[in-house]
This record gives C-alpha cells, sequence and structure tokens, in this order.
C-alpha cells in the first residue's frame, strides 16, 4: 500500500491525497511535478530511477487507510543532481 507522503521532498510543497501534481518512484520518493520535470528531470536523487503520477486513492478507501502524515524533507543536492542527469537524464528508466 503506498504511504501518500504529505508533501515534495525537496520543496516541501503540499501533496494532498487527491493533488494531480504528487510524482513518485518505485520506491515511493515522492515529488511535486515541477520539481520533477525541472529539477530533477525525471532522475530520483535518492535511487536514479523515473517517476510517475501518484494514484488517487478513493475517499472512501481513504477513511480505511489515511494518507501518511510523515514528512520527508531531504533537499536535493544541486550538485550531485547535476551529476546524476548527466548519467542518466533522458534516458529511458527501464534502461538505466
Ligand atoms: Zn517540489
Ligand atoms: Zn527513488
Amino acid at each position: 500500500m503506498l504511504e501518500l507522503r504529505p508533501s515534495c521532498e525537496n520543496c516541501q510543497k503540499p501533496l494532498p491525497p487527491a493533488s494531480t501534481e504528487a510524482r513518485i518512484c518505485s520506491f515511493e520518493c515522492t515529488f511535486c511535478a515541477s520539481c520533477v520535470d525541472d529539477l530533477l528531470q525525471n532522475v530520483c536523487p535518492n535511487c536514479g530511477g523515473g517517476f510517475t503520477p501518484r494514484p488517487i486513492r478513493p475517499a472512501a478507501s481513504l477513511a480505511r487507510h489515511p494518507a501518511s502524515v510523515v514528512v520527508v524533507h531531504k533537499p536535493v543536492d544541486l550538485e550531485e543532481q547535476r551529476k546524476r542527469i548527466e548519467r542518466w537524464g533522458g534516458q529511458d528508466p527501464a534502461k538505466r
């Protein structure tokens, strides 16, 4: 089950469960769409994988299985991210 983390790991933009701006990697590292598109260029700073839009959990299910309230705040090291993008940017995540 996805944790549905409450905010962008980098910029802390709130990403409530119904947000269409939430993006996750296969480990559920969670960022907002603009961080993924502009800053990360679809390269996860933690695992090197790509991102996908986070599915929206219907309200009825959310009542029984609430979203996480644990904030993960790990601002991206821009220099390290530049190297990751050099290595993986523009590559299909399946081929990284
Ligand atoms: Zn962000
Ligand atoms: Zn990741």
